[in-house]
């Protein structure tokens, strides 16, 4: 068996007086996405800031890769990419430039415009190659964003709320490119606020809630927990035992002609 690429152990955060994580464990097997699900202020970012070194945990253990982020940091940093809520791109210049200069920062150089090109074409962003990146809209940027987090080949992805905002077709334009960077084996870690996101995307979802978990599981697990989607129909009594499923609830109607029948469904 594979070592998990992201591992977090009782961790606890506090911002002064305030536990911004009080006691998360969570683990990420290499090749999965986890989605970490809360509301504002639950705690989802502080999780991805401790992940990628923004942050010193106040007490637990966080690694990444099989490295401690506090212990190294640095060679933490080097197998990762992070895409945040806001895209931090150079607005003055086009999409094929941010991403070389960020290659060069990075300590690509003669392949820095290679690997530009590569992004580009991977993630389909042949419009915006040559256009600056203030003239683009937000779900345009973002996927920039994305490949500027890709530009170092990163084996763990961090991407914070990474559709916020955006329209319901940018939205699927960027679940898309995660689909493919999961199907080639990268590891990713998702907050979000949007449980269809989470849905779509992750193998394993975490529920925060003030700081702790409050519920983890598969899709499917969660959503049996909390119901799910539930089909429910009134059928004639003599015809019940010939349901195709075993319905979770009956109910006698009609004065007992009728059945009313419900089960949950994944969908
Ligand atoms: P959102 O969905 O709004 O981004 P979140 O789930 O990402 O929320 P965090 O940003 O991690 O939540 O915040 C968790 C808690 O920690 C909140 O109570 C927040 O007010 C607090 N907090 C976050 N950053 C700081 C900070 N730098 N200083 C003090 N308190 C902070």
């Amino acid at each position: 068996m594979t070592a998990p690429a992201v591992v977090v152990e009782d961790l606890h955060v506090a911002y002064g007086k305030t536990w911004a994580l009080d006691g998360v464990d969570l683990e990420a097997a290499a090749g999965t996405t986890v989605g970490v699900l809360g509301h504002n202020g639950a705690g989802k970012t502080t999780l991805i800031r401790t992940l990628t070194t923004l942050v010193t945990p106040t007490i637990g253990r966080v690694q990444v890769d099989g490295l401690d982020v506090v212990a190294d940091a640095t060679a933490v940093r080097r197998r990762i990419g992070v895409t945040g809520q806001y895209a931090g791109l150079d607005e003055f210049l086009t999409a094929r430039e941010n991403l070389e200069l960020i290659g060069r920062l990075t300590g690509l150089r003669r392949t820095a415009r290679p690997r530009a090109d590569a992004l580009i074409e991977r993630l389909g962003l042949h419009e915006y190659a040559t256009r600056r990146v203030g003239e683009l809209s937000g779900g345009s940027r973002r996927r920039i964003d994305l490949a500027a987090s890709l530009v170092g080949s990163p084996s763990v992805l961090f991407l914070d709320e990474p559709t916020t905002g955006l329209d319901p077709i940018a939205r699927t334009g960027l679940w898309e490119v995660v689909e493919e960077l999961t199907a080639a084996g990268t590891t990713v870690v998702l907050t979000t606020q949007y449980l269809e996101e989470a849905d779509r995307l992750a193998d394993h979802i975490v529920v925060l809630r003030s700081g702790r978990v409050a519920a983890r599981g598969t899709p499917s697990d969660l959503k049996r927990i909390v119901g799910g989607k539930v089909l429910a129909a009134t059928v004639p009594a003599v015809r019940a035992s010939a349901l195709p499923f075993t319905p979770d609830t009956e109910r006698p109607v009609d004065g007992g002609a009728r059945i009313r029948v419900s089960v949950t469904v994944d969908d």
